[in-house]
């Protein structure tokens, strides 16, 4: 509870302004135990792995215990990285369901107000329809695509905003392209400026 007139804490306002995200985004400590989940971490979660994985039961969870003895080394190493460069990584895995082929792009990153790593999940969109042919072209061009200047990720929709990777567009972006930032990158790269509507009361 924040005591009116008093500083806001900026971890509490790093969370409040990531927890809406539609992408999933969680918080690992210094020892890679998950300590925060946004609302997006239930839904996927209901969706995908079960609802005895909310992010209730999650707090806590040292992470590599969900990884096969063949790949912890590997994400030890990633996030071992990270915590002691601050020099960001990100790595595309598979995380295909019963029904749905899935590839998921994964951003890890400092955590400038608390000691640990901020993990994103973004879906890999390869042929985003209606990005790469609107359907209904205004005079004189294409709309311009909006991606975000920092992560480089595209928006597909606004509202919700839903942010994906397409690596088409990374390579080779689009004829016209709106620089904007996404939620994230805003969140952790301009706290100063975070919009009213995601403070804490
Ligand atoms: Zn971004």
């Amino acid at each position: 509870m924040q005591i009116p007139g008093s500083i806001p804490d900026p971890a509490a306002l790093t969370r409040a302004a990531l927890e809406h995200d539609p992408s999933v985004i969680y918080f690992l400590d210094r020892h890679l135990r998950i300590n925060w989940c946004n609302a997006a971490w239930d839904r996927f979660a209901r969706e995908n792995r079960g609802p005895h994985l909310t992010r209730q039961q999650t707090i806590g969870f040292p992470i590599l215990n969900a990884f096969p003895d063949t790949l912890v080394q590997f994400y030890a190493s990633m996030y071992e990285s990270v915590l002691a460069t601050g020099v960001p990584v990100s790595h595309e895995f598979e995380c295909s369901s019963d029904t749905l082929f899935r590839r998921i792009h994964l951003f890890v990153l400092s955590n400038p107000t608390e000691l640990g790593l901020i993990l994103i999940n973004s879906p890999i969109v390869e042929h985003p329809h209606g990005l790469e042919r609107p359907a209904h072209p205004p005079p004189g061009g294409l709309d311009p695509v909006p991606m975000c200047c920092h992560c480089r990720r595209t928006r597909l929709s606004p509202d919700p905003p839903e942010w994906v990777w397409v690596p088409g567009f990374v390579r080779e972006p689009p004829p016209r392209v709106s620089h904007m930032i996404c939620n994230p990158c805003h969140t952790l790269n301009y706290p100063e400026f975070l919009p009213r509507r995601t403070r804490l009361p």
